[in-house]
């Protein structure tokens, strides 16, 4: 008999499952950027699971330039998006600018998102500046020396999947159980606790915006849709554009929480999909072939969203500066968007200026556009559409329609 197997034979077998790990001292800091917009509810259900306390997890403020100045000057990297290079500042936040020190900063490299489009294109990846952003940004915290180490805080900055679930146990596990001691099987169990926090979450957001819609069905009201990336709804990122427009009195859906009920997509989408231009209403496939990245997609989809839905008679479309994934969808989506006569409204190349004036003129003109078009707008839409509206009971125009608006329109809806 080999000596070496006594000791694994004669080795005390636990009687039960491990007692848990004690973490609930860990302070865990978590910069407030890109993605962590649509998914900190995975970071918080996961790092809980783990037994980290909910007041040690700890977020960025929103991006500001004080911020920047304060903390993430000098840090910079070659980076020209402004979404990305602002990152410094948050790490430098959370490095710096903590009364009680964190012993982990956590970015992850998110490489795939969910989304309501999953199944129906072709993937739901990042754009690459925003999965590699995390690498890029420690760069300036380690090119001279490393300030991780000076300040005893560890780096963890795991590649995930999750927009392929059944990936991100193994990613995970391998990525964090040094720095975590974690296991498999507590790993598993804290990446089912994340999803589930993370759907309970999108699921609630979708149903405020379905009440929304539901409200503005019954009062015959509109309200404006906003197309951007996750990251537009930092207030140093997207300016809080919608909420100058919302102080005006229209409800603002946010894209990535649109209602995505079987209902309301049926009756929006009814002619495409009898006249079969479309697979399932979540299908861009008519307007965009090329369905790799998720944000963009989900730009797309929204795009034809607002275009069918009588009640988004605006939409609002926030891009920052020069971003090479937004470029090729300007003219797509205003065309869609534009095809039933709904407004349309771009404000590109945002960056840490904030141009108030400027912008204070330009949402008075949505304002008053607005006011003038909306009932004529919802009116139109109304037409195309069947009475059996899923939202409110309502009288559907649909002999008010012009007709030769009807032919027009069907074909516009279908570019
Ligand atoms: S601005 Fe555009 S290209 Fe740059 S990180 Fe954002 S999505 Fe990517």
């Amino acid at each position: 008999m080999p000596i070496r197997m006594l000791p694994t034979w004669f080795a005390r077998k636990r009687s039960a499952a491990p007692p848990p790990k004690d973490r609930s001292q860990l302070r865990v800091g978590i910069p407030k950027v890109l993605n962590i917009w649509t998914t900190h509810q995975f970071w918080v259900g996961f790092l809980k699971a783990l037994g980290i306390a909910s007041e040690n997890i700890i977020f960025s403020s929103d991006t500001s330039e004080e911020q920047g100045r304060e903390f993430g000057k000098g840090r910079g990297t070659v980076d020209c998006c402004y979404p990305v290079k602002c990152i410094s500042g948050h790490y430098g936040e959370l490095i710096f600018g903590q009364k009680k020190k964190i012993n982990i900063l956590f970015s992850p490299m998110i490489h795939s998102l969910p989304s309501i489009l999953y199944g129906h294109v072709v993937d739901t990846v990042t754009c690459t500046r925003v999965m590699a952003g995390p690498e890029n940004i420690k760069a300036g915290f380690m090119k001279e020396r490393d300030v991780f180490a000076e300040n005893n805080i560890v780096y963890a900055s795991p590649f995930v999947s999750l927009g392929d679930r059944h990936m991100v146990t193994e990613q995970l596990h391998s990525s964090l159980k040094d720095i975590f001691n974690l296991d498999p099987e507590e790993t598993r169990r804290a990446v089912q606790a994340g999803f589930q926090a993370l759907d309970a979450f999108t699921a609630k957001a979708r149903q405020h915006s379905r009440d929304i819609l539901t409200w503005c069905a019954k009062n015959q009201k509109p309200c404006i849709l906003v197309l951007a990336r996750p990251y537009h709804m930092d207030t140093g990122i997207g300016h809080e554009i919608e909420g100058e427009l919302q102080a005006h009195g229209y409800p603002v859906l946010w894209l990535q929480y649109l209602s995505g009920e079987e209902d309301l997509m049926n009756w929006l989408f009814e002619a495409d999909l009898r006249e079969g231009r479309i697979k399932s209403p979540f299908d861009i496939a008519d307007v965009w072939t090329s369905s790799y990245s998720s944000n963009t997609n989900e730009i797309m989809w929204g795009a034809k969203f607002a275009a069918r839905c009588p009640w988004v008679t605006c939409v609002v479309r926030l891009s920052s500066y020069e971003c090479g994934m937004d470029q090729p969808t300007y003219t797509p989506t205003q065309k869609i968007v534009e095809a039933t006569g709904t407004l349309f409204f771009k404000f590109g190349d945002l960056d840490s200026t904030k141009p108030s004036g400027s912008i204070k003129i330009r949402v008075e003109t949505i304002v008053h556009y607005m006011a003038k078009y909306s009932q004529e707008i919802i009116q139109r839409k109304l037409g195309w559409l069947s009475p059996e509206c899923p939202l409110a009971d309502i009288a559907t125009p649909t002999h008010s329609v012009p007709a030769e608006q009807t032919p027009k329109a069907k074909t516009a809806v279908a570019c």
